[in-house]
């Protein structure tokens, strides 16, 4: 019988794992620099923490929730989304007590979407949430926090950052009257999709999947001149810090985001370089659902970033790790090569034992997993007490006592 792996999922190892593992360096270091708290939540949750804030029209409820009962009847989701989770962690454990509340986490969300490039039924995501302040500062932060991070793994890339403001309840009931009056015009020139959400959530057709959409929406009225004079002014606040801050942007008033409960700032980071599937990060403002969710009504803000995509741009660079590789040319030689095997771990230098005993198919492993010495045992070594260390960056070879061994490993 053979196993296959679920559609949409993927293991982690070598040097994916090795980009993953540097993503969470990174953010940890990052989270330190601008004092945000690392949480971790279970992956699962009530389905009720997620059907009725992330909006009963959206894709994400409607079509994408991992939902079973548990044996005892209760409804249970695999978390689609890390915002909602890290909230009701907050308000369990009396993290909004004090605020601003700054938290981070870094794991696995779940969605049972059709699999394609940089997309997965079952991936990893990154969160940056704030809690508990309407300062404009907020959400500059946690783009600076964003800006900071794509650079930082991803040199030289192109990617763009784009914002817009929802304005206010106000705003998105006035706005969302206009839009779908303009839409019932052109309803014929709309896909069937964005049909059936132009009475129950028109702003979803704004960032419609379907290209044939695109020249009707071009022509919609834009939230922009809906906004209150108080949304207003937060949005031109946001965008004087991006400037202070010399963060480049772009506004794109058909930024809506896919969940319903955003407002004001909402902002997405892009690339060009990863085909249809090309948002890297995309969060922005969610001031009423802290209160949604049993909680104080007390204000958010936040983003999530996908670590698979980033993943993919990510360029490795050799690391010089020193690792010392054996190449024994005979089982006999096996006892005394572990005495120098011995040292070396005493001595915390990485190590890798191939139980080969045989000299071309050891060396070809140690080019293979790109070691940094071998150590090679023979009869010339036994008689003489000595070890060959063979430099295989350098090309160097010496003959040595044991007792010579970690000097020369650390200063060749
Ligand atoms: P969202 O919660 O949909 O705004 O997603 C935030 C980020 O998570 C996106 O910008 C992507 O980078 C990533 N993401 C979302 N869905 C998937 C998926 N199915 N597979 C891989 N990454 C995803």
């Amino acid at each position: 019988m053979k196993i296959k792996s679920i559609r949409g999922t993927h293991d982690l190892f070598g040097s994916e794992l090795e980009k993953y593992n540097i993503i969470k360096k990174n953010i940890n270091a990052i989270a330190k620099i601008y004092n945000f708290n690392e949480i971790i939540t279970p992956i699962f949750e009530n389905t009720e923490l997620f059907s009725k804030p992330l909006g009963e029209q959206s894709d994400v409820v409607l079509k994408q929730m991992y939902t079973f009962l548990d044996k005892n009847g209760d409804s249970i989701t695999l978390r689609p989304e890390y915002t909602t989770p890290m909230i009701r962690a907050a308000i369990s454990n009396n993290l909004l007590l004090s605020l601003p509340c700054k938290i981070f986490g870094i794991g696995p969300m779940f969605r049972r979407e059709r699999p394609q490039k940089g997309r997965y039924r079952q991936f990893n995501q990154i969160n940056f949430e704030n809690f508990g302040t309407d300062d404009t500062f907020a959400e500059v932060e946690l783009i600076l926090i964003a800006v900071n991070f794509i650079n930082q793994l991803i040199p030289n890339n192109n990617f763009r950052l784009n914002i817009n403001s929802l304005g206010d309840s106000n705003t998105l009931d006035l706005y969302k009257k206009e839009l779908s009056k303009f839409l019932n015009k052109n309803k014929k020139k709309l896909s069937l999709d964005s049909q059936t959400k132009i009475d129950s959530n028109p702003i979803r057709v704004l960032d419609t999947k379907h290209k044939e959409d695109r020249g009707v929406i071009s022509k919609a009225p834009s939230m922009i001149n809906f906004l209150s004079e108080s949304a207003l002014k937060k949005y031109e606040n946001v965008k004087k810090y991006l400037k202070e801050f010399n963060i480049e942007y772009k506004e794109d008033f058909s930024l809506v985001r896919g969940l319903d409960y955003y407002c004001h700032t909402v902002f997405e980071i892009k690339t060009n370089s990863l085909g249809s599937q090309d948002t890297l990060i995309g969060g922005g403002r969610y001031d009423g659902l802290i209160k949604t969710l049993g909680g104080n009504n007390i204000p958010g803000v936040g983003w999530a970033g996908g670590v698979e995509r980033i993943m993919m741009l990510m360029k490795l660079t050799k690391e010089n790790n020193l690792t010392v590789h054996f190449a024994i040319l005979n089982e006999k030689f096996k006892d005394y090569a572990l005495k120098a095997y011995k040292i070396l771990i005493e001595n915390d230098i990485s190590v890798y034992w191939n139980f080969k005993y045989n000299l071309k198919k050891s060396l070809s492993k140690s080019n293979e997993l790109n070691a940094s010495f071998v150590i090679i045992v023979g009869d010339e070594e036994y008689k003489n007490k000595k070890y060959t260390v063979k430099n295989l960056k350098t090309g160097n070879q010496n003959l040595v006592k044991i007792k010579e061994l970690i000097k020369l490993i650390k200063n060749d």
